[in-house]
């Protein structure tokens, strides 16, 4: 049976996992990111989870922005990885015929949910996040969209508000700006999971502002949300997010366009990084299988 080395790099934690073909997780363990010396602690957890597995391929979802194919990342969340080369140092961790292939871990989740969440059969929709901060990515044509440096499906930086709150890239009024975990903890002084009503029922509306010119863009009638502050706030903000999204994309080809909450659970982050590696393999089963 194949298995792949599955490896989700956050700003909380970096998880690794074992994941079968078919997209089961069958082994997990975890890092906190705050250490001192992460990388070892890093190759410590790919250690212990791979014991004496072989595996054919090693997938990542690391936060960004990073180079082209993950060569040098720089996670906004994680400060002690400024360029720091992690395809390269996983490739020299693992065995020779182990390919190790990096993402985005927006893109990775979209590509999981495709493969084994709530876009499974879609053959173009948006997979994104709404936690902490607000990601993407983008399957078109049943291909993930990658984008001249990889960074395709920021959706986080599409700008719903004009003359909105500052945003961490140097803009204004972006998607991120306004309803991330971050950013609604600056505006209100709460968390995001004490928000009131009013602050969740406004970013959903934001949301549906955003998805709706996604949906007039690119021709795609699905987008599939998760991420600890949507999944959080639940039924009333995919409702906001809608009727926002039906009151805005009015072209007759984007109408329809359904906002749905991520299947794919605590698991996703790791499904998705595993999706990752077989599909830099070419294994066409994995939505968005091939690559550039
Ligand atoms: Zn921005």
């Amino acid at each position: 049976m194949d298995i792949a080395l599955a490896l989700d790099i956050g700003g909380t934690k970096v998880a690794a996992g074992l994941v079968t073909a078919e997209g089961d997780v069958v082994h997990r363990a975890h890092v906190p990111t705050a250490v001192d010396g992460l990388w070892p602690a890093v190759a410590e957890l790919v250690s212990s989870v791979l014991a004496d597995t072989p595996v054919v391929v090693c997938g990542v979802g690391c936060g960004g922005p990073m180079t082209a194919d993950g060569e040098l990342v720089s996670p906004l969340n994680i400060p002690q990885w400024r360029g720091f080369p992690l395809r390269a140092s996983l490739a020299e961790l693992l065995s020779s015929d182990v390919p190790v292939f990096v993402d985005n871990d927006a893109k990775a989740l979209a590509l999981g949910e495709g493969w084994r969440g709530a876009a499974v059969g879609a053959r173009d929709y948006i997979g994104m996040v709404v936690s902490t901060g607000v990601g993407g990515g983008v399957v078109v044509d049943g291909r993930l969209v990658d984008g001249d440096s990889g960074n395709a499906g920021h959706i986080g930086h599409l700008i719903v508000e004009p003359d909105g709150r500052a945003c961490a890239c140097g803009s204004r009024g972006c998607l991120e700006a306004e309803i991330s975990g971050l950013s609604i903890e600056a505006a209100t002084g709460f968390p995001a999971a004490m928000a009131s009503p009013a602050v969740i029922e406004r970013s959903g509306v934001l949301l549906g502002r955003a998805l709706a010119s996604v949906a007039a863009l690119l021709d795609i009638r699905l987008a599939v949300v998760s991420g600890s502050v949507a999944l959080g706030w639940g039924e009333p903000f995919f409702a906001a997010a809608q009727r926002s999204l039906d009151a805005s994309a009015r072209i007759e080809f984007a109408r329809g366009c359904r906002v749905v909450p991520g299947a794919l659970g605590a698991d996703g982050p790791l499904v998705g990084a595993a999706a990752v590696g077989w599909r830099g393999l070419g294994r066409g089963w994995a939505v968005g299988a091939t690559r550039r």
